[in-house]
């Protein structure tokens, strides 16, 4: 018999909080909502409370409680009203909930991500921007709780289901040669360079292959997802940065592949739709139906591999040079990002100056040794205001 599993999402407004929802309403006896978060969407998160049910909700952006009351209260849901950064802390920590799926985007979820690592939850990590920024620190704070970590991130979650139970530390004593990590190229994957100067947010964010939010949609274009994964995979399974080795696939099937000292590589292939590693990490290490046809392999018909081009997508040169020069490299990476992508939405930045204000960021800043969360903040808020100084340079220069 399995037991009922109370979870809280953080980031239910979102792409992955509606994927999340969608599998655990296939399974009610299997799952419970406990809690649900948002930014500042009152109007979607009453919606869903209405729906779902949960004990608590939380709005990250503390002036928009009274209204989330407001809409609670008219739609006749009671549940209690959580506010501001303490509010997410809380609900990751709640000693009722056994399951978080973090997703909310951004380093804005570090701390409640940590605080469900710290409170020895079982995991679901979609928030891979917590890891890169603070590898070391989340990943001993993981070690130390007993939390059970679940790679959400379809390419790492393809990795887990290729190793053996669960394999992190030194990947080359449990026999593996290489981790190959699979994308599609993004929107702009056989474009030449001269042509990507004036492209728009919405041709940006038009991914051939994922609807996702629009801030890693930015980032599957700039190729820095791919980029911000190399470090994901670093800390998630221990690899170092010579075995992990970006592959384009453009059909987005294959989700990634572990190469073993035998010469055997091993694949997970599916749709590319993010309720399959949702719902597998939800049910581990069981499998549960997640609402996703089979693949039609005879309809695919090819799948096909090919280098990525570190030309055109500076952004992957940029993600193994933070890796490679450590501490607080990758948080600088993260964060100049951040604030690149967002400038770019806005319109005040030309999508290919994003990586340029992250070179400049990263190498105009020191890769200190992070060994707390508040070096971790220090650094993440030292690369911010670099990169909106860096952006203010630029558009000087424009005018
Ligand atoms: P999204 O923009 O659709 O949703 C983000 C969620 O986070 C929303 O609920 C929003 O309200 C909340 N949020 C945003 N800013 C916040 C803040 N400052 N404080 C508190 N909450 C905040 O994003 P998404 O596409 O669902 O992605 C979520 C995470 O999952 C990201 O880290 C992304 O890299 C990762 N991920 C997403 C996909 C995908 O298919 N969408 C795939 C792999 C990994
Ligand atoms: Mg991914």
């Amino acid at each position: 018999m399995t037991t009922i599993q109370n979870i809280a999402i953080l980031g239910a407004t979102g792409s992955i909080g509606a994927s999340t929802l969608d599998v655990i309403v296939r399974h009610p006896s299997r799952f419970r909502v406990t809690a649900l978060t948002a930014h500042r969407q009152v109007d979607e998160l009453a919606d869903l409370c209405r729906r779902h049910r949960p004990d608590y909700a939380c709005v990250a952006d503390a002036a928009h409680a009274p209204r989330l009351r407001e809409r609670l209260a008219g739609a006749g849901v009671s549940c209690r009203v959580l506010a501001g950064e303490a509010g997410l802390v809380e609900v990751a920590s709640l000693p009722e909930v056994d399951c978080v799926m973090a997703a909310i985007v951004g380093a804005a979820g570090l701390r409640a991500t940590l605080a469900a690592a710290r409170a020895g939850k079982k995991l679901l990590l979609a928030n891979k921007e917590a890891l890169v920024v603070a590898g070391p620190v989340f990943m001993e704070t993981v070690r130390a709780s007993g939390a059970v970590l679940l790679p959400i991130d379809s390419e790492h979650n393809a990795i887990f289901q290729c190793l053996p139970p669960f394999a992190s530390g030194e990947l080359v004593s449990k026999g593996i040669r290489r981790i190959l990590l699979t994308g599609s190229g993004g929107p702009f994957r056989s474009r030449a360079r001269a042509d990507l100067h004036r492209v728009t947010p919405d041709e940006a964010c038009a991914h051939p292959n994922w609807v996702m939010g629009r801030k890693i949609s930015v980032d599957s274009a700039t190729m820095m997802n791919k980029g911000l994964e190399i470090i994901e995979a670093r800390w998630l399974f221990g690899a170092n940065p010579e075995q992990i080795q970006v592959v384009v696939h453009p059909q987005s099937v294959v989700h990634s592949m572990v190469e073993y000292a035998d010469g055997s590589v091993i694949a997970q292939l599916g749709h590319p739709d993010m309720r399959t590693p949702i719902a597998q990490a939800l049910a581990y290490p069981e499998r549960i139906e997640a609402g996703v046809s089979s693949l039609d392999l005879f309809r695919i018909g090819l799948l096909s591999f090919e280098q990525p081009d570190f030309e055109r997508f500076p952004a992957l040169a940029l993600a193994y040079a933070a890796l490679r020069s450590g501490g607080a490299a990758p948080a600088t990476l993260n964060a100049a990002n951040e604030v690149a992508v967002a400038a770019f939405l806005e319109g005040r930045l030309p999508f290919l100056q994003i990586t340029a204000v992250i070179e400049e960021a990263l190498n105009g800043l020191p890769a200190n040794a992070l060994g707390t969360l508040e070096d971790v903040l220090a650094a993440d808020a030292r690369a911010r205001a670099r990169a909106n100084q860096i952006i203010t340079r630029f558009n000087s220069h424009a005018a």
